[in-house]
């Protein structure tokens, strides 16, 4: 009996290891293949998802770049992106000044469709005042893709705390508020960066890291730069975008001797200083580039490089050559840019001549990651990568728009031919791009039927716009008073 009950027990403890045994056999097959399977996902994600880089100074001029025409101030690293990838000779933002510019490229629509048309006032204390959270972002949409997505510089999209690009669907932010900034870190001495409403004190106060008011030691461009090398650093295994937004060469004009002992040939003070400031930017965008190559991850990076507005001539001496005006104009110089991407992996050295805007590359970057659009917020913008391959003919953009609601200006550029209409639409010139860069030759009474086409154009566009919904920086007080003693 208790030979048997040995037996029996026996019978069963050795059906139980063999049991537990076959079980740890098949744990461990199948733990072996789903980690084959992860390491395969991650490394196909890591093949085929493109980091991304946005590089944006504030009011470059057109030919302050040497893959421009620069003469006097070389920029020999912003050149590498042209030189490794695309030149855009006609690369356009979707508004000649800061705020609404960056508000069109962050969400790839035209930010007038959501009543984003007036430069921000800094104001704390407004949830209106910047870009509507309902929009979607550019971090937003790659969120889907798992990117990790950071800014580092100028972020002037609100300074409400719901307007924070931390909760605008940025992981890490590195900045100011503001539309602007002082670059000697000992002019900066306010430290509560919601303390104030007011746009000249903004320029002032600490850096925000992530919510964080942090002291900074260095020239403001310099520690940007240094940032930017610590986000790629720190992200550098996974799918990033990175949205560099140097607040230079924006005013207030300043630039540390090291930059200024660079331009010993350039006689006008205020050149020479914008020239540093520029020099300054090149440095950090050489410096970057660098560091990608050391990484391994340059020909997988696409890297945009570009300005959000023409350059202001007149206030912080720089140069949009051969285009008329600058800054907040609707002739081209308002609005056409240095503009360059390369992306070593896919695309290879050209130039591109058919017109481009910023307003690309959340839909470039969104088809390629694999991430959807919602259907409720169609994208002005459209994918330029399948152009830029020759596997799409024709212009990406048939006709791109402008329209200032507080001046009651509109341009309209369809094809090579621009209208330009003011005054409640009573004047209305005509340009030939292809023939007149410089918008000197008015064609409008030579071609009535041209000008009525493009008109129509612009009306219907006009139709899906609504109306500003916030005041912009041309109603403050300050702004007002400037404004009479600078005629
Ligand atoms: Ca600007």
């Amino acid at each position: 009996m208790n030979l048997m009950i040995y037996n029996y027990f026996g019978e069963k403890i050795l059906k139980i290891m063999i049991r537990l045994l076959f079980n740890s056999i098949i744990c461990v097959f199948i733990s072996v293949v789903c980690l084959s399977c992860k390491t395969d996902v991650k490394n196909d994600t890591k093949k085929t998802i493109p980091n991304l880089i946005v590089i944006m100074a504030d009011d470059l001029g057109y030919v302050d770049v040497g893959f421009n025409g620069s003469v006097d101030i070389p920029t020999p690293n912003i050149d590498r992106i042209a030189n490794n990838g695309v030149k855009f000779t006609n690369g356009y933002t979707p508004y000649p000044v800061c705020s609404p510019s960056r508000a069109g490229f962050m969400t790839g629509r035209y930010q007038q469709r959501f009543g984003y048309e007036r430069n921000v006032q800094y104001r704390t204390d407004d949830p209106n005042m910047g870009l509507p959270n309902s929009e979607n972002t550019i971090p937003e949409i790659l969120n889907q893709a798992g990117y990790t997505s950071g800014v580092v510089g100028k972020w002037h999209l609100g300074a409400h705390i719901s307007k924070h690009p931390l909760n605008q669907g940025f992981d890490s932010f590195f900045g100011h508020l503001g539309g602007g900034h002082r670059y000697f870190h000992e002019e900066l001495v306010i430290k509560d960066s919601y303390s104030i409403n007011d746009e000249s004190m903004s320029y002032r106060t600490w850096i925000m890291k992530d919510h964080t008011p942090v002291k900074i030691e260095q020239y403001l461009t310099d520690e940007f730069s240094d940032q930017a090398i610590n986000f790629i650093e720190e992200n550098q295994k996974d799918p990033f975008f990175l949205y560099l937004a140097y607040n230079a060469p924006h005013g207030p004009l300043q630039a540390t001797q090291k930059y200024l002992d660079r331009f010993d040939d350039i006689k006008d003070k205020r050149r020479k200083i914008y020239a540093g400031m520029v020099s300054a930017v090149d440095d950090g965008v050489g410096r970057i580039l660098d560091q990608l190559q050391a990484l391994g991850i340059e020909d997988n990076t696409i890297i945009f490089f570009l300005s959000d507005n023409g350059g202001p001539e007149t206030k912080n001496a720089s140069n949009n050559g051969p285009l008329r005006e600058g800054k907040s104009s609707i002739y081209e110089g308002g609005n056409r840019i240095p503009f360059a991407m390369q992306w070593k992996a896919e695309i290879a050295p050209m130039v591109y001549d058919f017109p481009i805007s910023s307003l690309d590359i959340l839909p470039t970057i969104a088809e390629l990651s694999g991430a959807t659009i919602p259907s409720d917020k169609p994208l002005d913008g459209v994918n330029i990568i399948p152009y830029l391959k020759g596997e799409k003919e024709g212009r990406p953009h048939h006709t791109l728009y402008i329209r200032k609601y507080d001046e009651d200006l509109y341009s309209v550029r369809d094809g090579d031919m621009k209208l330009v209409t003011k005054k409640k639409n009573s004047i209305k010139e005509l340009y030939n791009l292809s023939e007149d860069l410089g918008e000197e030759n008015d064609l409008a009474t030579k071609r009535p039927n041209e000008v009525k086409r493009l008109d129509s154009l612009r009306q219907s566009w006009n139709t899906e716009l609504i109306d500003p919904v916030f005041l912009g920086l041309i109603h403050t007080d300050a702004w007002k008073k400037r404004s009479k003693t600078q005629p």
